[in-house]
């Protein structure tokens, strides 16, 4: 059985009269890559900044590796974190960076290059040792910011919206590089993300937050396919909701048909065409809102619908995930 790595325990977290954090229980395991997703607000940093250390847990506890760490200073509670805008120092060299924190724990110089200069290999970074940080790119400054939060050997690594500040390619191509540095070196990684397609890529484990509690934790295509509330699967997206007799389900975008014939479960117009590349996103108006249907662009250029037609949508009822209110 995998071992209980980061356990969480009616961790709450309150600011005066906010509930930021709401009695979250969390397992997690050794070795995982873990997306803490959820809206704006919905407690994330507070979550995150408990587990580093930088904020006091109201009540509950953080066990790491079987040791209770919810009082234990930063630097000492085998965490480490990645901030989103990276705070490298700006005067001090790539080397002198990444060695930072081991020159405040005391560490000989030649010991802290050495290990500086190790982990710099290991994120591709050894020929741009004695630059500044401001004559990098923003890829290479976050590799730099990742290498430097690895060198005290954290148990786990804390990642606060580490793709953000990246413009669009760049941020897929770190995306692919977090998570082959994550297999690397075996620890496990906590990353938090208001980004769905970045937790449902990078995610072993997505922990999806509202409101300052963990509404579903589970694997990215758990969650995708077999969202846990109506809240879930309207905020990983690429879902339909519809009540009907028999409550309220979920129906992915891509499962649910068109038809010109009057013979589905329901009918409507269509309102908007996007072409998205390898689909077509159709927007049809319903008495009961509006739908998404995603379309391969094959199927929808073989008989094209114009907008304003009559159209009619029907699934097949196993592609119905019933939602909890
Ligand atoms: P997220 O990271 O998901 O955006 P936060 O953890 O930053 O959420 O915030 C959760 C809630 O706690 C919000 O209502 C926010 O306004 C409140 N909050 C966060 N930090 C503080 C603080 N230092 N003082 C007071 N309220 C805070």
């Amino acid at each position: 059985m995998a071992m209980r790595y980061l356990e969480l325990v009616g961790v709450t977290k309150r600011y005066g009269d906010t509930l930021a954090v709401d009695a979250v229980d969390l397992a997690i395991l050794k070795n995982r890559y873990v997306c803490v997703l959820g809206p704006s607000g919905c407690g994330k940093s507070s979550l995150l900044r408990m587990l580093a250390g930088h904020e006091i847990v109201s009540s509950g506890d953080i066990v790491l590796s079987g040791r209770n760490i919810t009082d234990v200073p930063p630097a000492r509670r085998g965490t480490a974190m990645m901030f989103q805008n990276y705070a490298l120092f700006p005067h001090l060299s790539v080397r002198d960076n990444v060695a930072f924190p081991l020159k405040m724990r005391g560490a000989e110089k030649t010991e802290r290059y050495r290990e500086a200069d190790a982990l710099l290999a290991r994120v591709h970074l050894e020929a741009y040792a004695e630059r500044k940080p401001a004559q990098l790119s923003g890829g290479q400054q976050q590799r730099v910011a990742l290498a430097r939060a690895m060198i005290t050997r954290p148990q786990i690594l804390l990642l606060d919206e580490p793709l953000s500040a990246l413009d669009p390619f760049l941020r897929v191509k770190i995306r692919s590089e977090l998570k082959e540095l994550q297999r690397d070196l075996g620890i496990s990684f906590l990353h938090v993300t208001h980004s769905q397609d970045e937790a449902l890529a990078l995610a072993d484990l997505v922990v999806v937050m509202n409101g300052g509690r963990v509404e579903q934790a589970a694997p990215p295509r758990e969650v995708f396919n077999r969202p846990s509330s109506e809240f879930v699967a309207r905020f990983i997206g690429g879902h339909n909701i519809h009540s009907g007799a028999r409550g309220t389900v979920a129906v992915r975008s891509d499962r649910v048909r068109l038809s010109d014939e009057p013979d589905g479960a329901l009918s409507g117009v269509i309102g908007d065409l996007e072409f998205l590349g390898t689909r077509v996103s159709v927007r049809v108006n319903t008495r009961d809102g509006d739908f998404t249907v995603e379309l391969a662009d094959g199927d929808f250029f073989a008989a094209p619908y114009d907008l304003g037609q009559s159209v009619s949508l029907s699934w097949d009822p196993e592609d119905a995930h019933p939602l909890l209110a």
